[in-house]
């Protein structure tokens, strides 16, 4: 079986995007900005953007935390994203989610410039990963599909099974995997015989947030397995996958921790380039 190390990859890529940024700076006598803003006092959101914030400066990028109450208007939110969206030294705009209740999570997404957009979650990147144009594509599919193809270049014809249908994950994996040429079920909480669909997969990506849910009789021997899952238990983070049963009969298999969750903010600095490029470029 073979152990998907998502931290070594992640650091492979940051390595890459160092270079690329350096020689962005000579060429454009600059380099990509990031902005993270983040709302209210959510531990796990803290933790999120001073990472994002620390990788962000070590591989050469500009990057800014934003830091704001809880009781922050939406209007304020909303022209503070205005602003940036003119700011020709801010190349990608984050606003870490969850929001307070009573900003509308919606509004702060459409009012993001789509080329700044380095989450892909603006309609107009939306629509063009479905419609298989050019588009920012939200970081934590992204980092899955990457991992995919390390372990198997050519996913042309697999059957793939992506458990969870998010905007975040589940729905943006399968546009993913369409594009690859997959054959795609995506499966949920109304999905009749959950197993049965995973018996089937190549590929299998859980993205659902029920600690252990995949289970090693659920898996073809050697399918690949991407675990999204992060949930803490008693025993300490786990992912959606049993990793002792499914690592017996996978051909491939993610850890949890270490395996999806460095790709993401590794993809993030890499959309935060490629905003950057199309700006550069225009
Ligand atoms: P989400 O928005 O809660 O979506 C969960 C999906 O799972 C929904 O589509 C839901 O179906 C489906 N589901 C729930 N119970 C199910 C069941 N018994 N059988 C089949 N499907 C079921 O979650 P998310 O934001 O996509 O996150 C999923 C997991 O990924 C979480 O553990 C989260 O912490 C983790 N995550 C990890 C990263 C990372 O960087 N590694 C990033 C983001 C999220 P319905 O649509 O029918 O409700």
């Amino acid at each position: 079986m073979i152990l998907i190390d998502g931290k070594k990859i992640a650091a492979e890529l940051r390595e890459e995007l160092k270079k690329e940024v350096s020689e962005l700076k000579t060429k454009h006598n600059t380099v990509p900005g990031l902005t993270v803003i983040l709302v209210g006092e959510d531990p796990a959101s803290k933790i999120y953007v001073k990472n994002k914030e620390k990788f962000a400066k070590e591989v050469g990028m500009n990057s800014e935390a934003l830091r704001y109450p809880a009781d922050l208007e939406e209007k304020t939110l909303l022209n503070k994203i205005e602003e940036l969206n003119k700011d020709n030294n801010v190349s990608g705009i984050l606003v870490q989610l969850p929001l307070p209740k009573h900003i509308d999570k919606r509004k702060v997404i459409e009012t993001i410039d789509h080329r700044k957009d380095v989450d892909g979650f603006h309609p107009m990147n939306v629509g063009n990963l479905s419609s298989g144009y050019d588009s920012s594509i939200p970081c934590t599919p992204l980092g899955c599909s990457l991992l995919l193809k390390k372990v198997e270049k050519n996913l042309s014809g697999k059957h793939a099974v992506v458990i969870g249908r998010s905007n975040l994950n589940g729905k943006p994996m399968t546009q993913l995997l369409l594009k690859e040429n997959c054959t795609v079920t995506i499966t949920h909480s109304k999905t009749k015989d959950l197993k049965a669909e995973c018996l089937r997969a190549d590929i299998i990506i859980a993205a659902v947030g029920i600690p252990e849910l995949v289970k090693g009789d659920w898996v073809k021997k050697g399918a690949i397995v991407i675990d999204v899952g992060i949930n803490k238990t008693e025993k300490g983070i786990v992912g959606d996958v049993a990793f002792d049963e499914v690592s017996k009969v996978a051909g491939a298999l993610t850890p949890v921790p270490g395996g999806v969750g460095p790709m993401t903010i590794a993809c993030l600095l890499s959309n935060t380039v490629e905003c950057f490029k199309k700006t550069q470029s225009k």
